[in-house]
């Protein structure tokens, strides 16, 4: 009488828990779960009991649950792992579960599960992932993208010999527009020319704001010579598009692509010293490096 109502008591509170709780054999069957799991899955308990997840789910969503399964009874203890998780009613949910061997019958050793749903945590985490990689004022990516872009770019190119252009581009006396029109209308020139940058490149040119009036673009599989045409085409954008009231602006351009050992360090010195060229042979110049 006791034992009863203290499984009865058990069961209640299992079953009043929003986590997912699920157990199964040591033949990966599932022997029992609770009302969450069953509602989240939408299978009746009949349904369920007896059968393994290749027998209940998609065969990739199976196989990634056998593999944890497995992996935890060969560690004997509990394990833990987080995914995104497509479940039979199409719902993709970003899941924790914890799984653990149990006892059952005395002797076999089962799997217990519990998965927690978590993904508007996960959401929100992604997101501010996300904004910590943009510049607040202009939207686009900032100094700390640019930073890990190129490093992935660069890693590529050495294993793959694949391409790659940097267009650095600084904005011609843009000192000038805050003095004659004050500091807020050259923010907004900064978020229009962002802007107007990003309407006019491809997918595979990333662009980056990575100080003040300087913006780089990382063109992703480019040759020199498709990125100054895409230089020019900017430079000639730029030049005829008020980008406040009747406020124009000009753009200096340097442009190198990739070569055999380039680091982070050595491409910036390279930019560096073209959009110093540009600037000193009169500004609204592209200029680009003779061998890289
Ligand atoms: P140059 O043609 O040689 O590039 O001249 P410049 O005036 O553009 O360059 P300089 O480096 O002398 O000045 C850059 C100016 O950009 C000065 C600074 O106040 C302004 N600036 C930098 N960041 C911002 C910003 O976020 N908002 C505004 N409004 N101005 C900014
Ligand atoms: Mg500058
Ligand atoms: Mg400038």
């Amino acid at each position: 009488m006791k034992h009863s109502g203290k499984t009865l008591l058990l069961s209640s509170v299992i079953d009043l828990i929003d986590d997912l709780i699920f157990y199964k054999d040591k033949h990966f069957k599932y022997i029992g779960c609770n009302t969450a799991f069953l509602n989240f899955i939408g299978k009746r308990t009949e349904d369920l009991i007896g059968k393994d997840d290749f027998e209940i789910f998609d065969h990739n969503l199976a196989t990634l649950f056998r593999k944890h399964d497995k992996l935890m009874l060969a560690q004997g203890n509990v394990r833990s792992n987080e995914e995104w998780v497509t479940y039979p009613n199409n719902k993709k949910v970003y899941l924790l579960t914890k799984k653990i061997p149990f006892v059952y019958d005395g002797t076999n050793i089962g799997i217990l599960g519990i998965s927690r749903d978590i993904t508007s945590l996960e959401k929100a985490n992604q997101q501010l992932q996300k904004q910590t990689l943009l510049d607040e004022l202009t939207r686009v990516k900032n100094r700390k993208a640019y930073n890990l872009k190129i490093k992935s770019l660069l890693a590529v190119f050495e294993r793959y010999h694949t391409p790659f252009s940097i267009i650095s581009i600084d904005i011609d006396d843009f000192k000038n527009i805050n003095d004659n029109f004050g500091h807020d209308v050259g923010d907004t020139v900064l978020q229009n020319f962002g802007a107007l940058l990003e309407k006019n490149i491809r997918e595979t040119d990333h662009l980056f704001r990575i100080g003040g009036e300087e913006f780089v673009i990382l063109s992703e599989s480019k040759t020199k010579v498709d990125a100054i045409k895409l230089a020019e085409k900017l430079r000639k954008i730029v030049a005829c598009k008020a980008l406040f009231s009747d406020i124009n602006i000009t753009i200096s351009l340097g442009i190198c692509e990739v070569t055999t050992g380039d680091c982070p360090n050595s491409i910036a010195k390279r930019v560096d010293n073209l959009l110093y060229e540009a600037k000193s042979n009169g500004k609204n110049k592209v200029i680009y490096h003779p061998l890289g």
